[in-house]
């Protein structure tokens, strides 16, 4: 009998798993794949995120795997452009895009290490319920053999499609169909470092990770698949030069594309009731969101985080298990909500007129700039950048003209 059971082992998985495992509790982690192994997911964290990983001991290890540093971002959209970086947030000065074949090993690591019980190459089908609770899973083992496990609480960390949500039934809310889709790959030859570029309803964004490569990926909306896909190459080629066409020739001249293309259809942007009798949901399990902003990631570490705080007082006895698990679900909401509508908001790929103005005007201002960098990486809330007093400051520094300054999202308020 388990503690606590976790379908999926990788970011919000592992560390569920590893913090209630180095408080002492008994910790099953069952994943489907094997580990060191890819998963379709670009690599973006940002500083809270890495954050987080430095809090568990283990952003050295990623530092180890030759990850490079980012200490420069360049984004455009439309004719806005800006350049820079934070100030130090939580103490970190950069930031990392590591594969996740390196990342997710270290997660899968540190969980074992820590005492869980990792079994890779199992397939949870089912959830167990006795009395309306549940109580444990089955599955199946790649070799055939069916397997059984008990706990007190099962923890559903098994990704958008997660099979754990769909068998305790838990309901979405808050659903925005997907805007878009991705074709990524890795290139040698191109010293571009971190970019996030977007101009008519296409957008690419490069960062540099393991291996000495830079991943590229080009970003664009759903209805344009079909055609994309006539011509894959070409397509890919073609967002970079209308984007920023010296990049675009550059990419033409002296890229190398060192693996094949991954290709996705996002899947929608969501949450789902992420707490019930006996379960939980963690990751994009139980909130899901376009990667466009890379939140997905630092989220899964964060509000993993979270559960794992709340898991301990529900086992420990501190307060009723479910209340408990409920407490969790109600703050990673709350503490989300701004991610999630920034997220889908910029997902659209056209920048709404008030983002223009703020932007364009951020772009002017040095200080803004930094509160820019600030709020892209975690450590300055999207409440405080976009406050009405804060904006108006900014218009009237650098002289945004009356008729442009848009102070909130649903209109002109100047
Ligand atoms: C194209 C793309 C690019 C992205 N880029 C970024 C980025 O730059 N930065 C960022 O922060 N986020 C990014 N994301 C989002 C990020 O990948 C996810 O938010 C993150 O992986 C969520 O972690 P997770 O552990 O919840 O789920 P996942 O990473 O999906 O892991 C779920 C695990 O559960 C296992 N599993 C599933 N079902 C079962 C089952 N029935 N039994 C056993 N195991 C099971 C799977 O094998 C998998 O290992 C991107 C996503 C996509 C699609």
């Amino acid at each position: 009998m388990y503690d606590v059971i976790v379908v999926g082992a990788r970011c919000a998985g592992s560390p569920v798993a590893m913090l209630l495992a180095r408080r002492g509790y008994r910790v099953l982690v069952v994943d489907r794949g094997a580990f060191p192994s890819d998963t379709v997911s670009t690599h973006f964290i940002h500083q809270t995120g890495l954050a987080r990983l430095d809090a568990w001991g283990l952003l050295d290890r990623l530092r180890a795997t030759g990850v490079p540093a980012v200490r420069h971002m360049r984004f455009s959209n439309a004719d806005v452009y800006a350049e820079g970086f934070a100030d130090p947030i939580e103490g970190l000065a950069e930031v990392y895009c590591p594969r996740r074949t390196v990342l997710d090993k270290i997660l899968v690591d540190a969980a074992r290490e820590a005492g869980a019980e990792v079994v890779e190459r199992y397939t949870a089908m089912d959830v167990l319920f006795s009395e309306g609770r549940a109580v444990g899973i089955r599955g199946r083992l790649d070799d055939g053999t069916e397997r059984e496990f008990h706990g007190r609480v099962v923890v559903g960390a098994d990704g958008p499609n997660s099979t754990v949500a769909a068998k305790v039934d838990a309901g979405f809310y808050q659903v925005v169909p997907a805007a878009g889709f991705v074709y990524y790959s890795y290139y040698s030859g191109l010293d571009w470092g971190y970019h996030h570029r977007t101009r008519d309803e296409q957008q690419f964004a490069t960062c540099p990770t393991n291996d000495g490569l830079l991943m590229l990926a080009v970003m664009r909306k759903r209805d344009r698949y079909r055609e994309f896909r006539a011509d894959v190459e070409a397509s890919f080629q073609s967002v970079f030069d209308q984007v920023v066409p010296e990049l675009g020739a550059d990419l033409r001249a002296h890229g190398r594309r060192e693996e094949p293309f991954r290709a996705i259809r996002y899947a929608d942007n969501f949450y789902r009731r992420s707490h019930g009798p006996g379960w939980a949901l963690v990751g994009d399990a139980g909130y899901h969101k376009d990667p466009l902003t890379g939140w997905g990631i630092t989220d899964a570490f964060t509000y993993g985080e979270l559960l794992a705080d709340q898991l301990h007082l529900g086992l420990s006895g501190e307060l009723p298990i479910d209340d408990a698990v409920a407490e969790y679900a109600k703050r990673r909401d709350e503490a989300s909500a701004g991610v999630f509508q920034l997220t889908v908001t910029m997902a659209a790929l056209t920048l709404p007129p008030f983002f223009y103005s703020v932007l364009k005007a951020v772009s002017q201002s040095p200080g803004y700039l930094k509160k820019f960098f600030a709020m892209v990486g975690g450590g300055y809330t999207g409440e405080e950048f976009f406050a009405p007093h804060n904006l108006a400051e900014l218009y009237e520094e650098v002289g945004t003209p009356p008729a442009s300054r848009i102070l909130t999202a649903s209109g002109v308020a100047h």
